[in-house]
């Protein structure tokens, strides 16, 4: 039996900078705690797929953003719990886009169309649906301030840019990219850039998120770190 049974059910939002490990954890506690995890930015990222694909970039790398914006409709995005290495995959309209969806050229073109008020609104009317019975963890950019302003735990998760580009590319490397620290530091950088300076709902920390810095820390203390909070957020 775990030991949330005898608790409330919580919403528990990470947000944080680009490869600050946010999806890690937030992965990673919602299998020990029986909680559903959703990773938001592996839906900008499928909507970002699904524009690459139908032509809805332009040759300057700019979003055709009326044609995408009418196309919205037709982009259905959802997870399945366990793909072919155990972890959760991003479906676009049925298939299995996970892996596509962690190139590089989405990788690029992912924040532009993050700025789109129009994606943000449809992408968080469908997390919001997910979190209407609690029990989820979910990693974003703006889950604790505009996602779930509610959420009962907020984490906001740094490290600098250099830290992150590295495990970054040893990740990607891992999964036989061909990228140099170069290309994955200034792509960290840029999507942090757009990613904080845009209109609508704009990277930051919200006033009630507890600040991790886990630059010097290892998987295990964010883990053991986590835990401590969400079990005192369920009064455990
Ligand atoms: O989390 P990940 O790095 O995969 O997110 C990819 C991009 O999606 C981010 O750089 C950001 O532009 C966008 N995003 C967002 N809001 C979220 C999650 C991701 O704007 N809640």
């Amino acid at each position: 039996m775990d030991n949330t049974e005898f608790s409330k059910k919580i919403i528990v939002a990470i947000d944080g900078y680009s490869s600050s490990g946010k999806s890690t954890m937030a992965r990673e506690l919602a299998a020990r705690v029986g909680y559903v995890y959703v990773d938001s930015g592996a839906m900008y990222r499928a909507v970002t797929l699904y524009a690459i694909r139908n032509n809805m970039v332009d040759p300057d790398k700019k979003i055709k953003t009326a044609e995408l914006v009418a196309a919205l409709p037709d982009i259905h995005i959802s997870f399945l719990p366990s793909g072919d290495d155990g972890i959760q995959h991003t479906l676009l309209n049925g298939e299995d886009v996970e892996k596509l969806i962690r190139d590089m050229e989405v990788s690029n073109l992912v924040s532009p169309v993050a700025v789109i008020p129009e994606v943000r609104a449809r992408l968080t009317a469908i997390q919001q649906e997910f979190g209407s019975h609690k029990g989820i963890v979910m990693d974003g950019r703006d889950i604790g301030t505009t996602v779930f302003p509610e959420a009962e735990l907020k984490v906001f998760v740094c490290a600098s840019p250099e830290e992150r580009a590295r495990r970054r590319l040893k990740e990607m490397q891992g999964k036989g990219e061909n990228v140099t620290f170069d290309e994955v530091l200034h792509n960290v950088v840029e999507r942090d850039r757009i990613d904080t300076t845009r209109e609508v709902s704009p990277l930051r920390k919200a006033d009630d998120a507890l600040e991790l810095d886990n630059g010097n820390m290892s998987p295990a203390e964010q883990m053991d770190w986590l835990i401590r909070r969400f079990n005192e957020r369920c009064g455990l």
